[in-house]
């Protein structure tokens, strides 16, 4: 430990010499960095800039600095509102250098915030549906109705104990847990994430081997960064991460990155390696062979770390349990993967294959490495994307090393709040059916054919940051669910913008944008746990001047809310006079009886749950929750170091059993931690035993959070609940393999987002519309030539399983020969009644359909309009591209639960009627395609591990109580 933080020591030292010997000085907050012009937090409270529109004159203008969150993204940077003085009005968001994860660094949306909150098309009141579902008719409700309404609906459900026809979808999370706890206050397993739409591939091949779904990589001290996708521009954590990036490739560092396409991360890299889409998994095994055949692998680190004890113990139980025979075994394993081999099913000669392998054999622990989305979000089997990416890890033994992986449960850190409900006693097989017992998240996007089939109904339903029918595969299958009363009873849009979905709400109800909510947040972008803040800054500059502010409406534009106080409203609606018991976890401590309060709500937390706040915070003077509404965020550690090597302490070690493997656990509940959420704890196993550590050559170490305590390169949870065959670190042929596609198909990558858009909320913001508003087909100039495609901004029809869409092509060698791409984010669009534009971003149309056979045809493309925004009339663009996920099927994959997003695609030159942006499809073709897929699943039932739905020790976000587990308990 001394020698990791003293190397990083020496390094920060050299770098702050050569600014200081430039007479430049660094920010002397949390982040460290050299910002040499950024406002000091001493001067926040009246910070002076000259306006340039006064120019030649000086016009002083006078700000004072309010710090809260981004939402645009997972990343959660620091902002600063530059709040004028003179009017109270937020003029521009800045970085703020006082947050440890961005450190006073922002992508482009960051700052485009101020966009979003000036958007002349936001929802400002709350608004009724008056007309048929999707008409756009409205009229403006109050606050009271629409809340008494809807939780008069709720009440009705949970005393009819209808508690499975409550559901709220989430898109982006706000707080980690804030749903999730209010809906167990409802007794309601409703919580349905989009993740399985988004990241669950990955964090499957993370979960599987070290028991926390996602991995913390130390790219700033690495020598060796290994991506699988583009993670400088649009990856996970993309700020954060970016910028720790090239730091570490200032200092040398090589970057691998393996994207099918000429990303701009991939511009950057020493290696890009541009592969056959789903062939990945092969690379990372050819690699990991060349570990292990030229004997340059940890051995100590494998022998102390992985399970190899019980991989023998369990399928090679003819041969001694000797380390010696598992690296006899270990070396034969993965004999096919050869250079050879992976070149073929890559189309990446060997010989570069082999200049790779070295490369990472050199990086020895400084290898970090990041999978995100991408290929394991696009292929059958894509979770092994990752798994056998960490196995490369796991063989350096570059894990909690300097410059290597981190689990994210070390490095991300979250508070215990004010009250915390016990865990429903329901188990919604909406989300979570018995064909994907081992499904890493909700099966989101298979609610409308699981509606369709009958398995259920909603009552209620609510979305949240969440545009189902424009994000998920088969949207149209969505509006035709969403548009049906007897499917949906009452459906519930939180949004600040006008979306696809919020159009076929019967509520749509105004949040507020980053700058107008709170949240919590902290995530694992280093060595290193951090809080931040998200606060709605009018009311904390307020607050500053000596006014009390007791509600967000008072300071938000129109009638705007914050979703924490609305879900505190709705609970006590839904049960006024406690007798439900659900009141209880949204009433005052201080003040029993009254309504909690978001005052007391956080002041409890940081008071309570954050070590180190309330002494830092007392330092200045000030209380924890003034700390954080004055700098937005708060370093809790650093240089956290290998956590599953500390030694468990003699105290926790008194009742405990210890498994012939070396499992130390016990059946005594874990004392209370005030530090811990009780939800997202490490579960007891399905025995009912609370693991307490892992004995390693007679120490008992903290170890994973896996079953066996150790890296998992045997998954016996695999293998125990009907996949043996992929118990290992393997490769998974993809549905979109050359040998599965005819001869005149290509594969369609559909994942990629281009780094100034993210989903539906950047839509409302014009300077980044003004960047980047289309999505053309990237096609290479041999399939061009012998598609007859002649010229870039030719129209192509691109043809799925399920219907087509047409668009213009890009004729580009930045994409693979026989593969096509095209960019996730684009192609928004509404019907001539409907409201709102998005900006310039939505396009108008007409949606028709015959049964089950949609079109749709653009009837107006964006053009300049007259608003509040004199920009508006400036919009000199017109194409916005194609909504493409329209016309993909699902395809669930069958373990991790993953929607498969790459598609099989026949393309040709558009026809005399085709215009672009035009969409067909037909709905009864996406049920056979989601009958076909459901196939290949392996479903739970009475024979499953103790007659379990689903094995307790993997993640669920919101977890039923024990007996809900049970397959005879639904
Ligand atoms: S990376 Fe960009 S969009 Fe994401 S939180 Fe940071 S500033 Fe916001």
């Amino acid at each position: 430990m001394a020698s990791f933080l003293s190397a990083r020591a020496e390094r920060v030292s050299a770098a702050r010499r050569d600014v200081e010997a430039r007479g430049e000085t660094f920010y002397q907050g949390p982040s460290g960095v050299h910002l040499a012009a950024f406002p000091p937090k001493e001067r926040w409270d009246d910070w002076v800039e000259v306006g340039s529109r006064a120019w030649p004159r000086q016009a002083e203008h006078h700000y004072m600095l309010v710090p809260t969150t981004c939402f645009n993204c997972e990343s959660a940077c620091g902002l600063l509102a530059y709040v004028d003085r003179d009017d109270l009005h937020v003029r521009k968001f800045e970085g703020n250098p006082e947050h440890p994860g961005s450190r006073g660094r922002n992508c482009a949306k960051g700052p485009s915030t101020i966009n979003q909150v000036t958007d002349p098309d936001r929802i400002l009141y709350p608004l009724r549906r008056v007309g048929k579902r999707g008409s756009g008719q409205w009229e403006r409700v109050s606050w009271d109705d629409a809340l008494d309404a809807i939780a008069a609906r709720i009440r009705a459900a949970i005393i009819e104990e209808r508690h499975n026809e409550i559901m709220v979808s989430i898109g982006r999370p706000g707080e980690d847990g804030f749903t999730e706890r209010v809906l167990a206050s409802w007794g309601v397993d409703g919580h349905n994430s989009h993740t399985n739409v988004c990241s669950s591939g990955g964090r499957t091949g993370y979960q599987f081997w070290m028991g926390t779904d996602r991995p913390s990589p130390d790219h700033a001290n690495a020598e060796v960064i290994y991506l699988i996708s583009s993670h400088l521009e649009t990856g996970h954590y993309f700020n954060p991460h970016a910028q720790r990036i090239i730091e570490a490739r200032a200092n040398g560092a090589k970057v691998i990155v393996l994207d099918t396409r000429l990303s701009n991360t991939a511009t950057h890299a020493d290696y890009w390696l541009s592969p056959q889409p789903g062939s990945e998994a092969a690379i990372n095994l050819a690699i990991a062979r060349h570990l292990i055949v030229t004997g340059r692998y940890n051995r100590e680190f494998v022998r102390q770390w992985w399970n190899w004890e019980e991989y023998l113990q369990t399928c090679r139980p003819e041969l001694p349990l000797e380390f010696a025979s598992f690296e006899a075994e270990l070396a034969m394993l993965y004999d096919e993967f050869t250079f050879a081999y992976a070149a073929a099913e890559s189309g990446i000669d060997a010989a570069t294959l082999e200049e790779v392998a070295e490369t990472v054999a050199g990086a020895g622990t400084r290898f970090s490495s990041h999978c995100w989305r991408s290929a394991a979000a696009s292929n059958l089997g894509g979770w092994q994307v990752s798994r056998t990416l960490v196995l490369i890890s796991a063989l350096l033994g570059s894990i909690g090393t300097e410059g290597g992986l981190f689990a994210n449960s070390w490095n991300k850190f979250v508070p215990k709040p004010i009250h915390t409900p016990p865990h429903p006693r329901v188990w919604q097989e909406l989300t979570w059916p018995l064909e994907y017992p081992l499904a890493q998240n909700e099966m989101s996007f298979l609610l409308p054919d699981f509606l369709k089939e009958g398995r259920g109904k909603l009552d209620t339903y609510f979305i949240r940051v969440y545009n189902p029918v424009w994000t998920n595969p088969d949207g149209l299958s969505w509006m035709e669910v969403l548009t049906d009363e007897e499917m949906v009873g009452c459906f519930v849009a939180l949004t600040p913008t006008w979306s696809e979905s919020a159009y076929l709400a019967d509520y749509v109800l105004p949040m507020g944008h980053s700058s107008e909510r709170h949240d919590t947040h902290s995530y694992e972008q280093y060595d290193g746990q951090w809080i931040g803040f998200r606060q709605p800054v009018l009311r904390a500059a307020r607050e500053r001047l000596g006014e009390k502010i007791t509600d967000s409406r008072q300071v938000n534009p129109g009638e705007v809310w914050e979703e924490n106080e609305w879900w505190i409203e709705l609970s006590w609606r839904i049960d006024p006079d406690g007798s439900l018991g659900i009141r209880k976890y949204h009433e005052s401590r201080a003040n029993p009886g009254e309504k909690l309060s978001v005052d007391e709500y956080y002041g409890w937390m940081f008071e309570n749950s954050v070590p180190g706040l309330p002494e830092r915070a007392a330092e200045e003077g000030l209380t924890p929750l003034e700390f954080m509404r004055r700098y937005g965020a708060f370093e809790i550690a650093k240089g956290l170091g290998a956590q599953y090597t500390f030694e468990v302490p003699a105290e926790e070690l008194a009742d405990v059993n210890v498994t012939p493997l070396g499992r130390v656990y016990t059946f005594t509940p874990k004392p209370a931690n005030p530090n811990i959420v009780p939800m997202g704890a490490p579960a007891p196993d399905d025995d009912g035993r609370r693991p307490v550590g892992v004995d390693v050559d007679g120490v008992v170490r903290r170890g994973f959070p896996t079953p066996s305590g150790k890296l998992e390169f045997y998954s016996s949870t695999l293998a125990t609940w009907g996949w043996p065959e992929h118990a290992l670190p393997g490769y998974i042929k993809s549905h979109v393999h050359p040998d599965a596609l005819a001869p005149d198909q290509l594969v369609l990558l559909s994942t990629f987002r281009l780094p100034t858009q993210v989903h539906t909320r950047s839509a409302n913001s014009k300077w980044l519309d003004e960047l980047a508003h289309t999505n053309p087909v990237w096609i290479h100039p041999t399939d061009a030539r012998r598609l007859g495609v002649d010229h870039t901004g030719d129209l192509v029809r691109v043809q799925t399983d399920i219907g087509h869409f047409v668009a213009k092509a890009w004729i580009t060698e930045g994409i693979r020969p026989g593969v096509v791409a095209c960019s996730h984010h684009m192609g928004r669009w509404r019907t001539a009644d409907q409201q709102g534009r998005a900006g310039g971003m939505m396009a108008t149309v007409d949606l028709q359909h015959d049964g089950d056979d949609w079109t749709m045809q653009r009837i107006d493309s964006v053009r300049p309009y007259a608003s509040s925004d004199p920009d508006t009339r400036r919009i000199w663009w017109s194409d916005t591209g194609v909504h493409q996920n329209l016309t993909f099927p699902v395809h669930p994959d069958p373990i991790s639960g993953m929607h498969c997003w790459h598609q099989a695609v026949r393309v040709v030159p558009a026809g005399p009627q085709d215009r672009a942006g035009d969409i067909a499809v037909d709905t009864s073709k996406a049920r056979e395609v989601y009958a076909e897929w459901m196939k290949l699943t392996r479903p739970a039932g009475l024979a499953s591990p103790q007659g379990m739905r689903r094995p307790t020790w993997l993640m669920r976000p919101l977890k039923p109580s024990a007996e809900a587990f049970l397959v005879q308990g639904s």
